[in-house]
């Protein structure tokens, strides 16, 4: 055979392997998403779950080649930090938090944003349609939950973890109706990721008005560590 068409043979052919086989980033989300569902019920020993949960989020971050941008996208489509709950930002309460006591948790290292839904519907009063629950910046999706059904005693009902490796931090979406995307999609800045709703053991009581919860989490000895981002989403920029 010429030696050209060993050398177009070979480029084709790995072509067809890369094309098939899912990248390395994919891989190491999905095991992310793997570790972190286990942290969320339980079955895994904190020791554990933490040395893999570290050893994965190092690999991702040398895999992520895209530089996240502030100031954030606010994360909710057409609503602003006016929707916070609590006087300034006072529904945000870290202390006691650990990430590894997963669904078990105590605190509310969040914000919850509220949307306009007096019917509980999950759609807009305004509008009638779903509100679009948006990327704050440039980001990974490193976990996520789909599977949520009615009476699960998971908390965060259909969530997402988001990673933004030069900001060294974490983003959470909890309570969504729906979920479009995987883990290890690279996701853009304002970009919509879900569908507001009223997903979780609290949030789709009545007593709960629709909501988003949102979280950030800065990463120390590559664990996520709760951050207050109020100031960050007085700042972001209304979609
Ligand atoms: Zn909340």
């Amino acid at each position: 055979m010429p030696k050209f068409n060993v050398i177009l043979l070979f480029l084709v052919l790995s072509r067809i392997h890369v094309a098939g086989q899912p990248s390395t980033l994919k891989k190491d989300c999905e095991a992310i998403n793997q570790i972190n569902t286990a942290i969320t019920n339980g079955t895994l020993s904190k020791s554990a779950a933490a040395k893999q949960f570290k050893t994965l989020i190092k690999r991702v971050k040398a895999e992520c080649h895209f530089v996240a941008k502030t100031p954030w996208t606010f994360p909710l489509a057409s609503y602003d930090y006016k929707a916070i709950g609590g006087t300034n930002g006072s529904g945000y309460s870290a202390v006691g938090y650990h990430y590894l006591d997963g669904n078990e948790h105590s605190a509310h290292p969040a914000h919850d944003i509220f949307i306009h839904d007096t019917d509980q519907n999950s759609l807009d009063d305004r509008t009638q349609k779903p509100v679009d629950v948006l990327a704050v910046t440039n980001g990974v999706v490193i976990a996520c939950e789909n599977q949520w059904q009615t009476g699960s005693s998971l908390r965060g009902g259909k969530y997402i973890w988001l990673y933004h490796p030069q900001l060294n931090i974490v983003t959470y979406y909890a309570h969504n109706s729906t979920i479009l995307v995987t883990p290890g999609d690279v996701v853009k800045q304002g970009q919509k990721i879900a569908e507001a709703g009223r997903t979780g053991f609290n949030a789709y009581k009545k007593r709960s008005p629709t909501h988003l919860h949102f979280s950030a989490f800065k990463l120390a000895g590559d664990m996520p560590m709760p951050y207050n981002p109020y100031t960050v989403l007085t700042q972001a920029k209304s979609e």
